[in-house]
């Protein structure tokens, strides 16, 4: 049952076949290239990408715009203190914004950062303090196949390894990162999140909860974790962020805004070190970079997202992909988890080898064939590292219906039907910096 229906439209156009093809030839086959108006259904990313509400364009035209003291930012506090439980808050321009605020504040060099896996930016935001981020996915969250529950939880066995390699006094800080983002948006359980912060103390290390898909994770465990099958989706994301000491936000995503992000801590010592960062970084700390208006919305978002409705009409659609792609014979990393679809293209196009990058070509074709936009996160994005050759599916939030997922299907299942006569990609033009190169490189088919 659909909890929305559309008080605002935009237009879309599937540019024809010519056009398309124009397109992505001008695009260097880089679909980061494109024009957002020429892509039909644009599944590139769930960041920032979603749909406010009514009530959420409504706060936007009551925002105060104040320097220091907002309504707004009292809008946010009391919402952030609702929803997850923490009184002492530091908004942030997006999330990386506030990962620099709090890690900057709990990290030094040399040290180590542990997490269930690092998610890009957290990745770079540890190594630019000079320590080492080391991931600790549990076992299974690489196997393509493996048919469980909780695939994105964090593996304290792995967690020990590394401290009995390093020593406890040298990892300050453990984070979970739910859902787990690197490892296919696979949720975590409340046991686990137990488990990690029981960890956490015992190393005397400070908990970090990155909170970016926090409703997604407690909609997971409320279908998936026995004794939560009555609960709240509002109550488990309290339960889960209770055991934190600090949570990372960005309300990207389940802040559900188009931008902005947050810190909140419960130290008042870290509440102090953090604000004198955003300060030097961000903006005064009732504001951080955020507009006041902005700060309202995302208050606002905050709240929408525990709302079971909400929460369920975007897994069940994120699965419906997924359910489909898997029906038409698409191999697929499975089950899907709660932000994106994650498909093979190493297998669909088993003929292509690595370096001719099957992701890329898969992305481009989706392209040239149905309009689509989705993402490569294989050898192109990160040459080297031995990764499968994903393609990822994002959906925005309350932004596409059922016909634009049905588009995709019928799309994937055409390029599959000519899976044989696709050949791969070269690099012409790449960046300096390796680690930036699926952002803007060029490329040719071979
Ligand atoms: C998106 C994301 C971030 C960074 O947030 P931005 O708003 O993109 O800067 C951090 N952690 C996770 C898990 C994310 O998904």
């Amino acid at each position: 049952m659909k909890a929305h229906k559309t008080k605002v439209v935009e237009r879309i156009e599937l540019p024809d076949r010519e056009a398309r093809e124009a397109n992505l030839d001008e695009a260097g086959y880089n679909v980061f290239n494109l024009n957002a108006d020429d892509v039909y259904v644009d599944l590139l990313t769930d960041s920032g990408t979603g749909a406010m509400s009514d009530e959420q364009w409504a706060a936007l035209l009551r925002g105060d715009e104040a320097y220091a003291g907002s309504e707004s930012f009292a809008e946010l506090e009391s919402a952030v203190e609702d929803v997850m439980g923490f009184e002492r808050v530091v908004p942030a321009h997006q999330g990386r914004g506030a990962e620099n605020l709090l890690y900057g504040a709990l990290v030094d060099d040399g040290d180590v950062v542990l997490n269930n896996t690092h998610f890009d930016t957290t990745r770079a935001h540890v190594a630019n303090q000079g320590a080492e981020a080391a991931d600790c996915p549990a076992e299974i969250a690489f196997d393509a196949d493996a048919d469980a529950p909780f695939k994105g939880n964090f593996s304290v066995d792995r967690a020990r390894e590394h401290v009995e390699r390093v020593g406890a006094e040298n990892v300050p800080v453990v984070v979970l990162t739910i859902t787990n983002n690197s490892a296919a948006g696979q949720p975590v359980s409340v046991a686990n999140t137990r488990d990690a912060r029981e960890f956490a103390d015992e190393i005397d290390a400070t908990f970090v909860i990155d909170a970016c898909r926090f409703a997604e994770n407690a909609y997971f465990v409320r279908e998936r974790e026995p004794g939560y099958e009555e609960a709240s989706v509002a109550s488990i994301a309290r339960e889960q962020l209770d055991y934190a000491d600090a949570l990372v936000m960005s309300g990207k995503k389940e802040g559900l805004v188009n931008a902005g992000g947050f810190v909140a801590v419960r130290d008042p010592d870290l509440f102090d070190r953090v604000k004198q960062r955003a300060i030097l970084f961000e903006g005064f700390p009732t504001y951080g970079g955020m507009a006041g208006r902005d700060l309202a919305a995302m208050a606002v978002g905050l709240r929408e997202a525990v709302d079971l409705a909400r929460v369920r009409d975007r897994i069940e659609q994120v699965r419906d992909l997924g359910e489909r792609l898997r029906d038409a014979g698409i191999p697929l990393y499975w089950p899907p988890g709660g932000h994106a679809v994650y498909v093979d293209a190493g297998e669909m196009f088993a003929h292509v080898p690595t370096e001719e990058f099957p992701g890329q070509a898969l992305v481009c074709e989706l392209y040239r064939e149905g309009g689509v936009r989705a993402v490569e996160l294989g050898e192109f994005a990160f040459p080297g590292t031995d990764r499968p050759d994903l393609v990822r599916l994002a959906l925005p939030r309350r932004t596409y219906s059922r016909e634009h997922v049905e588009h995709v299907v019928d799309t994937f299942a055409a390029v599959a039907d000519r899976a044989d006569a696709i050949s791969g990609l070269e690099v012409i033009d790449e960046p300096e910096m390796a680690e930036l190169r699926h952002f803007s490189a060029r490329l040719q088919p071979v």
